[in-house]
């Protein structure tokens, strides 16, 4: 339930609606918007009665909110969620944004260099895992805090942001104190214990979807960060799991465009974990602009066949450069620019 407020309605009315709530077992969202204040109400089991706010002062009216998720819903918030990062990039407004990097942070010289030419090629934020989630206990599990000091050096250097994988609680504490955005993988959607703690750090979050999660877990999963007392959330596509293992996963190019009428968080695109294949990335990347991503997050390494993880699906600089170009003129047929560096 949402109660709206009038435009003209007074802070004790808001209080007095807080109370009404709150004298029903409930707990009480005042909201600040653009033009009125709305109230939303949490920890309902049932619907509750919009009767109950009829005719008290200042309240224009009662909207029952409808989906499972409350918070994240375009019914609890028309405006889209704006994620002003440090290095003057906004995800979720008109411009697209372009993340890129390495799948897992190697070493000072790859990093690097990568950094660079994302930064050449018109990323405005850099990826690259410090932990890395592996299938297999062999395979390598990523620098750790070493890797994040990378990053941050990186960033020093190149203006880029930096998003980058927590996995537990004490990773997502060191990548909180590190980096621009927390990023929260496949195979960490449904932790809900995680959600909770990372809900209160603070840091800009993505939230990938689970290899075979619903859109309807995966907002819900999204609930568990706002209701922490996070706003800065963003949801990442990445491809789920199908029949058919000839493309790694399956973009899900219509839960892009569903996703962006159903919530106000912004919505990143991840073409390389869903294509798992080089040569699939730039076509899925513009699928994904095309659909109405806000951002596209694609994994690139200079020297894709000495990659310690996801070479396969690594661009080259040069094709990351293209892709990017193509990304712009595909952006602006539907009247978008890409973010750019200040
Ligand atoms: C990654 O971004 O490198 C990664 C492990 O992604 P996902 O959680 O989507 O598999
Ligand atoms: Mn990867």
């Amino acid at each position: 339930m949402l109660v709206v407020m009038r435009h003209d309605s007074t802070p004790a009315e808001v209080e007095a609606v807080c109370e009404r709530i709150t004298s029903l077992g409930l707990t009480a969202r005042p909201m600040p918007g653009g033009e009125r204040v709305a109230v939303g109400v949490l920890g309902n089991h049932g619907p509750v009665d919009p009767a109950r706010f009829h005719g008290m002062p200042g309240v224009a009216e009662a909207i029952p909110v409808s989906a499972p998720y409350k918070q994240v819903s375009r019914e609890w918030r028309h405006d889209q969620t704006l994620i002003r990062l440090d290095n003057g990039v906004t995800i979720g407004g008109p411009e697209v944004v372009v993340m890129g990097g390495p799948c897992a942070v190697e070493s000072e010289d790859q990093l690097m260099r990568t950094a660079e030419r994302v930064r050449e090629a018109g990323g405005t934020v850099l990826r690259g895992g410090a932990f890395k989630p592996r299938t297999s206990p062999y395979a390598f599990q990523g620098l750790g805090l070493e890797g994040l000091k990378l990053l941050a050096k990186a960033r020093e250097r190149t203006g880029l942001a930096v998003i980058t994988e927590a996995i537990d609680e004490e990773s997502a504490r060191m990548v909180a104190d590190h980096a621009d955005i927390v990023q929260l993988g496949a195979r960490n959607m449904q932790n809900y214990a995680l959600l909770k703690v990372v809900g209160t750090l603070g840091r800009p979050v993505m939230l990938k979807r689970g290899l075979s999660a619903t859109i309807s877990e995966w907002l819900l999963a999204a609930e568990y960060l706002l209701d922490a007392g996070l706003h800065d959330v963003m949801l990442c596509e990445r491809g789920i799991r199908s029949f058919d293992a000839a493309t790694r996963n399956v973009l899900d190019v219509g839960a892009i465009a569903l996703a962006r009428n159903l919530t106000h968080l912004p919505v990143v695109a991840d073409p390389s974990h869903a294509t798992g294949r080089r040569e699939l990335v730039a076509p899925a990347a513009r699928a994904a602009v095309a659909a109405g991503a806000d951002a596209v997050i694609v994994e690139t390494h200079p020297e894709p066949a000495k990659a310690l993880s996801d070479g396969q699906q690594a661009l080259l600089p040069d094709d990351f450069a293209t892709m990017v170009r193509q990304l712009r003129a595909i952006a602006a047929s539907i009247d978008r620019p890409l973010a750019t560096l200040p």
